[in-house]
């Protein structure tokens, strides 16, 4: 078998895999990435491809429990627990449930709304600056409610955005019509989210690709990471199905995957995989200008040139590989509660993805504790194509022992004792 050296590995050619290969890569480092299928095959393929400083309110909240068990009975829910012993989720779940108080909310509603927008506006620039083709539109999202109840309790959501300097505009429904004429006449208002934007993520992915090619980097396909050899504190040596890999620094980001390879260097990862799904069809006529979240469904439509997307839901039914129809359907049904036209002419494709979730909703940026040359970059989330740029930033820096543009310290490892 074969061994290669290089200054920095990187574990993943995903979307953080590849934006901390791009920034390594601007800071004169030699970059191989590694990754055991096609670049982003995983979770970066077919999500929906919003960059959602929006999004920036934890999952954690009060009142979330109660509303978890209440769908756990609706296997078609917006949320589900597939029911079955397995006491990593449990525990998973304990430590979520904690974290459904205000305190924890307002903190990691501060820490999410920094690396949205710092990320957001590094999006926009790379895209601009080095010509991506990728269907990048900075005109914003837009919420939409079909129930008064449900936009009035959105209130304090609102204002929780405000506070993080996230701009909202409130909308009527005659105000929602006239912005998207493909809506259906019994909507009864929403919300629009200017500073947000969207693009294809499957494109995204082969042009950060494209531009670590360009600027030197490596990136070895269908190269799967089977073990490592460590000497002392340091990680010395990768080893995967095509051979050897040294380097004098190692980058995880292995997203959903990542507990189960990282249990090889004694590091427990808390990590679920929050599945979700995806159809892509032709473009409809009457497709959305703006991406919408459907609230009260919770599905996200994107339209792109050539292509449009319904997608949404989270599963917590571990590593299935089923795509389960249950959920397609529900997607379909969402949308057609919305739209005068919810579906494309032909399907072009139905997609599952596993979304790395941690229990406190922060990404996994940084030093790990354990071993001294290697850096995490996991735990994304619903979110990690909108904190691309900024993870691949911050771990840039971090690697090369510069301060981060970004305060560090709430993505730190150290809080998982990692
Ligand atoms: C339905 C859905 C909709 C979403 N919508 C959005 C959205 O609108 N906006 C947004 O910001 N985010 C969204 N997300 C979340 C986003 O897709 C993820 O957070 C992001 O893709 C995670 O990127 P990653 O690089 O960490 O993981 P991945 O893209 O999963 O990459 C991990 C890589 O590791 C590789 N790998 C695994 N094991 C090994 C191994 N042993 N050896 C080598 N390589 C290995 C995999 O092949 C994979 O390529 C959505 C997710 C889903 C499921």
């Amino acid at each position: 078998m074969s061994e290669s050296k290089t200054d920095v590995l990187i574990l993943g050619a995903g979307v953080i895999g590849l934006s901390c290969a791009w920034y390594l890569l601007g800071r004169g480092r030699r970059v191989t990435v590694l990754d055991r299928g096609r670049v982003g095959g995983g979770a970066s393929h077919g999500n929906c491809g919003t960059l959602t400083p929006s999004h920036a309110a934890p999952l954690a909240m009060p009142g979330m429990i109660g509303e978890a068990l209440r769908m756990m009975w609706r296997k078609d829910a917006p949320f589900h627990v597939a029911p079955r012993v397995d006491l990593e989720l449990l525990g998973w779940f304990l430590r979520f449930a904690r974290r459904c108080n205000w305190r924890d909310f307002q903190a990691v509603n501060a820490a999410k709304a920094k690396i949205l927008t710092h990320s957001r506006g590094l999006i926009g620039d790379l895209v601009a600056a080095q010509n991506l083709s990728c269907d990048f539109a900075a005109n914003g999202t837009l919420y939409v409610f079909r129930e008064q109840q449900a936009l009035d309790d959105f209130g304090w959501h609102l204002d929780s955005l405000r506070a993080v300097g996230i701009p909202v505009e409130e909308r009527s429904a005659a105000e929602m019509l006239a912005l998207e004429p493909g809506l259906r006449d019994d909507i009864v208002g929403g919300v629009f989210h200017p500073g947000d934007a969207q693009l294809r993520p499957d494109r995204y992915v082969a042009e950060l690709a494209r531009l670590v090619r360009a600027a030197g980097g490596e990136i070895v396909e269908d190269c799967a990471v089977e073990d490592f050899s460590t000497a002392g504190a340091k990680v010395d040596a990768v080893a995967t199905s095509r051979g050897r890999y040294r380097a004098d620094e190692v980058v995880f980001a292995l997203g959903a995957w990542s507990p189960a390879v990282a249990k090889r260097l004694d590091l427990r990862i808390p990590l679920q995989p929050g599945k979700g799904y995806s159809i892509t069809y032709e473009r409809p006529a009457r497709a959305p200008r703006i991406p919408l979240v459907l609230k009260e469904d919770s599905v996200c439509v994107t339209a792109w040139a050539d292509g449009y997307r319904l997608g949404s839901t989270m599963e917590f039914a571990g590593y299935d590989t089923s795509l389960n129809r249950l959920r397609l359907d529900a997607l379909r049904r969402g949308a057609a509660r919305y739209l005068h036209e919810p579906e494309g002419p032909r399907v072009l494709e139905e997609w599952y993805g596993w979304r790395p979730m941690t229990w406190d909703d922060l990404p996994i940026l940084g030093r790990s504790g354990r071993w001294d040359n290697l850096t995490l970059a996991t735990g994304h989330g619903m979110l990690g194509v909108s904190m691309s740029l900024a993870s691949g930033q911050l771990v840039a820096e971090t690697v090369g022992g510069a301060a981060t543009t970004l305060d560090a310290a709430p993505y730190s490892p150290q809080r998982f004792h990692l």
